[in-house]
C-alpha cells in the first residue's frame, strides 16, 4: 500500500462496493491522484454478506438505466480484471398472491417496455415450469425478467478495486477517517488515524457509517442501519442449478440458488432498526445474533412455499446490518453546505445491483459539476435537517425495511414517526376530517372526509389499492368545488425564500430565465436553468419592494432551490437570502367563487383591473393582515394568502365563517394535483428536472432571452436555450387523456405512438372535470417535426399490460386559452 500521501485530488471514504465503483469510474474518466480509504478491509462493512440479487427493472427510468449499466459492467469487469464476478443471468420470477399484487406486477411489465427491460407475465403453471420447487397455493400469476440474476458482491467489489488500481487509484485499508477539514465552505481534506490528507474532493461512501462521517463535516446524511436476515440451506441434489431468483413479496421472501443450496432472505413487514451504539466501533465482517422468533412467520411461510425446506436442513442463519433511509431513497450528491464534499449512501438493499451505474453517475457529476442523469429523487438536497435525528431514524427505519416488499401502492405514506412538522392549521383541518400524508416531513392534508361520512363513524384513513381508493369520490367532489365554486387549500408547507439587498434584482435576473425586473407588486413565474438549459427550479418570484423579493417554491424543493440560489450568487453581490418557510402560512382560495368569498373580508377591490393575475397586494382580512397573491396552480380564479404564522388560525376562521355563504369546501393535495394535471402544469421532480430542457418541457414562454443584460451578465442557461432553439427539439412534453374513463394513471405507464413504445408518463392523475385519467410524458420528435405531425399520430397508453386509446395535446386540455384564470 505504501505510505499515506499528504495530498490527493480526491479521497473516497469507504471500501465497500460503492466506494470502489466510484474510485474506478473517476480513474476511468482520467482522474489522477484518487485515493480510497477503508477503516478495516475492503467489503467488510455491508457488502461482503449481501445476497447478490441483481435486478434491472427499477421504479424509475433513471434507476433502471443505472441498474442496466451495472449489470452489463459486471461482464466487462470480469474481462478487464480476470476476477470472476459470479454474475449469472438466470432470470427472476416474482409471484403474486393477490389481485392487487398481480396488478403491481402487470404495471412493472409495462414499465419494462417503457424502460427497455424485457419483462413478461406468466401464469401460475408457467411460473412453476420456471421454478419447479414452488408450491402454487394462492399464486395468481407472476412476472419473469430474463436478464436478471445474481452475482458475488465481494468479488464484484474486488474486481472494481483491481480495475481501479490498474488505472492508478491507491487503496489504503485499516485507515479510518476521523475528521473532515474545510475552509470557506469548501472541503479541504480528511484526517485519518495515519495522518491528514489535503484533497480537492472528498466522497463519503461510508455505508451505514455515512451519517457519522457526514457529521464530521456538519453534513446531514439521514440513514440508519437495520438488521437484514437470511438463512442458507444445506446442499441437496434435489435443488436444480440455475434456478431463477424467486421473489414472493406477499410472504416477504426472496430465494436464490447457489452451489446447490438455497439462500432465503426476508424483508419482514416490521424490520429491526439498529442504533449505532449497538455496532461496536471496531467491528468488521459483522454477523449479528440470530433471531428466529422475529422471523417465525416468514420462515413458516417459506417452508410452505418451498416444500423442499421441510426435508433439508438450514446450516446458516445470517443477520447483517445495512443502511436504510426514511423515504427509501438514496442520498446522493454534493452536500449543499460544503462544496466538493459528495455523499453516496443510503442504498436500501440495492447497492450491489446499482453500484456500477451509481459510480459512473457520481464520477460524471463530479467531473461536469452537475448531474448527467436525473437524480432528483435521490438528491441529498431533499433531506430535511430533522431527518438526521437518531430517535426519528430509529422509529422510522424498521418500517422502511418492511416497505421494500409491501404492496407498492400509489399514494402510500409511511405510518411511523409521523406528526413532526405540522402547519398552524393542523388541528383545524384534523377536526374537519383531514386525512394527512407526509411530504418533505410535513403533515399535509391529502383529502377530507365529509361530515356525513364522519357522522357514520368512518375514519379519515386511506385504504390503498391500484384501483380507485376510498378517497376517490371525496377528491372528485373537492376538485369539482374548485372548478365550479370555491375551495380552500392549506399550502403552508410551500417553501418561501426572501431575497433582499441592493443587488437582489440583479441576482434574480442572473439566475432566472424569465424577466423579474418588474415593479413591486408583480409576480413572475420562472425557471432557474443550468448551463444546458435544464431546469434546476420551477417557482414564482414576487417583488415586494425595490430591494426585496419573495420566492415561492414547493416544500420538497425549497432546500435545493436555496442551495442553487446561494451557489450561483456572485461573490460580490450585495444580497441576503433567507428561508422564511416556517414564518408564513399559506391559505389558498381557488375557484370561480373565490372573489365572492373574499370580497367582503378584505379591504381592497378584487376586480380584474384593480387586482390582475400575476400581482400581489397587502390586504386586511378579519383583524389580521396578509399578502394576497393572485396566482393559481389549479387553473382557476384564486388567491394565495400568505399570513404570518401567528395569525394563520384567525384568518382560517375568518374564511371558514364566511365560507358557509359560498359553499366553501376544504380541499387536499390530491385535488390540487388532479386540477394541475388537467391544466398540464408541470411538477418539479416528475415532469421537469435538471436534465429536462426548458424548451422541450414546453416552458419556452417563460424564458426571456432578450431581457436586458444585468449587472452579473446574461442569465444562467441563456446559451443553452439558444443552442436548443437552433438545433431544434428532440422531444416534447405532451398531455394525454384516456378515452376510457376507467383506468387510472400514476406515472411510468408506457406511451405508445403508432404502435411503438416511445416513452413513459412522468406523472398521472384523474381528471375529475375532464372525466378520465390524465398523464404527462415526453414524446421523442425530429428537430423539424411540426406540432401537427406530432399530434397526427395515434397514441395509446399502456396501463398494467393493457393498451388504451389516448388523446394527445400540447395545449392544456382544460381551459386551453386560460380564460378562467382571468375571470
Ligand atoms: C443481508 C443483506 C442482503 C443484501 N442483498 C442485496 C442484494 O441481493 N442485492 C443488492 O443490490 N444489495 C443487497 N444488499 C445491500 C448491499 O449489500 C448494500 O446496499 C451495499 O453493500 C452498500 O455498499 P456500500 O459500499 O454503500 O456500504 P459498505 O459495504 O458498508 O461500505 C462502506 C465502507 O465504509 C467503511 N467506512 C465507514 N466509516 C469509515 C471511516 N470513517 N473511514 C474509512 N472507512 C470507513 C466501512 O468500513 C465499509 O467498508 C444486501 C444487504 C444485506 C445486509
Amino acid at each position: 500500500m505504501g505510505e499515506l500521501p499528504g495530498a490527493a485530488r480526491c479521497v473516497v471514504i469507504g471500501g465497500g462496493i460503492i466506494g470502489c465503483s466510484i474510485a474506478y469510474h473517476l480513474a476511468k474518466l482520467g482522474w489522477k491522484d484518487v485515493i480510497l480509504l477503508e477503516r478495516k478491509r475492503l467489503t467488510s462493512g455491508t457488502t461482503w454478506h449481501a445476497a447478490g440479487l441483481i435486478g434491472q427493472l427499477r421504479g424509475s427510468s433513471t434507476l433502471t438505466k443505472i441498474a442496466k449499466y451495472s449489470a452489463a459492467l459486471m461482464t466487462e469487469l470480469e474481462a478487464e480484471t480476470g476476477v470472476a464476478t459470479g454474475f449469472r443471468q438466470n432470470g427472476s420470477l416474482s409471484l403474486a398472491l393477490s389481485a392487487e399484487r398481480l396488478e403491481e406486477l402487470q404495471r412493472q411489465a409495462t414499465m419494462g417496455k417503457a424502460f427497455g427491460v424485457e419483462a413478461y407475465m406468466v401464469s401460475p403453471s408457467e411460473a412453476r415450469a420456471k421454478h419447479p420447487l414452488i408450491d402454487l397455493k394462492g399464486v395468481v400469476g407472476g412476472l419473469f425478467i430474463p436478464a436478471n440474476g445474481q452475482a458475488d458482491p465481494a468479488n464484484v467489489t474486488q474486481a472494481f478495486a483491481k480495475a481501479a488500481r490498474q488505472l492508478g487509484v491507491r487503496i489504503f485499508e485499516n485507515t479510518k477517517v476521523t475528521g473532515i477539514t474545510q475552509q470557506g465552505g469548501r472541503v479541504t481534506g480528511v484526517e485519518t488515524v495515519a495522518g491528514a490528507i489535503r484533497a480537492e474532493f472528498v466522497v463519503n461512501c461510508a455505508g451505514l457509517w455515512a451519517r457519522e462521517v457526514g457529521r464530521m463535516a456538519g453534513v446531514n446524511v439521514p440513514l440508519l442501519a437495520a438488521e437484514h436476515f437470511y438463512v442458507v440451506t444445506d446442499a441437496s441434489p434435489d435443488i436444480p442449478r440455475n434456478l431463477p431468483v424467486l421473489r414472493v413479496p406477499d410472504e416477504s421472501a426472496y430465494i436464490k440458488e447457489e452451489a446447490g443450496k438455497l439462500l432465503i432472505g426476508f424483508f419482514e413487514p416490521k424490520g429491526k432498526a439498529l442504533p449505532m451504539d449497538q455496532i461496536p466501533e471496531d467491528s468488521e465482517f459483522i454477523n449479528l445474533p440470530d433471531d428466529w422468533d422475529h422471523l417465525a412467520r416468514e420462515l413458516e411461510l417459506a417452508s410452505e412455499r418451498l416444500p423442499i425446506l421441510k426435508r433439508i436442513g438450514l446450516h446458516t442463519f445470517f443477520n447483517g446490518p445495512e443502511s436504510f433511509t426514511p423515504d427509501g431513497r438514496w442520498v446522493l450528491g454534493e452536500a449543499p453546505s460544503l462544496r466538493n464534499f459528495f455523499v453516496v449512501a443510503g442504498f436500501n438493499s440495492i447497492g450491489i445491483q446499482t453500484a456500477g451505474g451509481v459510480g459512473k453517475a457520481i464520477a460524471e457529476w463530479m467531473e461536469a459539476g452537475e448531474p448527467t442523469l436525473d437524480l432528483t429523487s435521490s438528491d441529498i438536497r431533499r433531506c430535511q435537517p430533522f431527518q438526521g435525528n437518531a430517535t426519528y431514524l430509529a422509529d422510522r427505519i424498521g418500517e422502511a425495511l418492511g416497505l421494500h416488499y409491501a404492496d407498492q401502492f400509489p399514494y402510500r405514506s409511511p405510518v411511523s414517526a409521523r406528526g413532526i412538522r405540522v402547519t398552524p392549521l393542523h388541528e383545524r383541518l384534523a377536526d374537519r376530517g383531514a386525512c394527512f400524508g407526509e411530504a418533505a416531513g410535513w403533515e399535509r392534508a391529502n383529502w377530507f372526509l365529509p361530515e356525513a361520512a364522519r357522522a357514520r363513524g368512518e375514519k379519515a384513513e386511506a385504504r390503498y389499492g391500484w384501483r380507485r381508493q376510498n378517497w376517490f369520490e371525496y377528491t372528485a367532489d373537492e376538485h369539482r368545488a374548485v372548478r365550479t365554486g370555491v375551495g380552500l387549500f392549506d399550502l403552508s408547507p410551500f417553501g418561501k425564500i426572501r431575497v433582499e439587498g441592493r443587488d437582489a434584482e440583479a441576482v434574480l435576473q442572473y439566475i432566472s430565465a424569465n424577466d423579474v425586473a418588474v415593479p413591486p407588486g408583480r409576480i413572475v413565474y420562472t425557471q432557474w436553468l443550468n448551463r444546458n438549459g435544464g431546469i434546476e427550479a420551477d417557482l414564482t418570484v414576487a417583488r415586494l419592494s425595490s430591494d426585496a423579493f419573495v420566492v415561492v417554491t414547493s416544500s420538497a424543493t425549497v432546500l435545493r432551490d436555496l442551495h442553487w440560489l446561494k451557489r450561483n450568487m456572485p461573490d460580490d453581490a450585495r444580497c441576503v437570502v433567507t428561508d422564511v418557510t416556517v414564518g408564513e402560512a399559506c391559505l389558498a382560495v381557488m375557484g370561480p367563487r373565490s372573489r365572492e368569498l373574499l370580497a367582503p373580508l378584505v379591504d381592497v377591490p378584487l376586480a380584474n383591473d384593480a387586482f390582475p393575475l400575476g400581482t400581489w397586494r397587502q390586504v386586511e382580512i378579519g383583524h389580521a393582515i396578509a399578502r394576497a397573491h393572485r396566482i393559481s396552480y389549479v387553473g382557476e380564479l384564486g388567491w394565495e394568502l400568505y399570513v404570518p404564522v401567528d395569525m394563520a388560525r384567525h384568518v382560517f376562521d375568518t374564511l371558514a365563517d364566511r365560507g358557509a355563504a359560498v359553499d366553501l369546501r376544504l380541499c387536499g393535495s390530491y385535488a390540487l394535483d388532479s386540477c394541475r394535471m388537467e391544466k398540464a402544469y408541470r411538477h418539479y421532480g416528475h415532469d421537469i428536472a435538471s436534465t429536462d430542457h426548458v424548451l422541450e418541457a414546453g416552458l419556452g414562454f417563460a424564458v426571456k432571452c432578450d431581457k436586458a443584460r444585468g449587472r452579473f451578465g446574461d442569465f444562467i442557461g441563456r446559451e443553452g436555450v439558444q443552442r436548443k432553439r437552433q438545433a431544434g427539439l428532440s422531444r416534447r412534453l405532451v398531455q394525454f387523456q384516456l378515452a376510457d374513463p376507467g383506468p387510472l394513471l400514476y406515472g411510468n405507464e408506457a406511451i405508445v405512438r403508432d404502435s411503438r413504445v416511445v416513452g413513459y408518463l412522468t406523472s398521472g392523475a384523474y381528471g375529475h372535470h375532464l372525466g378520465a385519467a390524465i398523464g404527462l410524458g415526453y414524446v421523442p420528435c425530429g428537430p423539424t417535426e411540426t406540432t401537427e405531425a406530432l399530434l397526427a399520430s395515434a397514441y395509446r397508453i399502456e396501463v398494467a399490460d393493457e393498451q388504451f386509446a389516448a388523446q394527445a395535446s400540447l395545449k392544456p386540455l382544460y381551459d386551453p386559452k386560460a380564460g378562467r384564470l382571468h375571470m
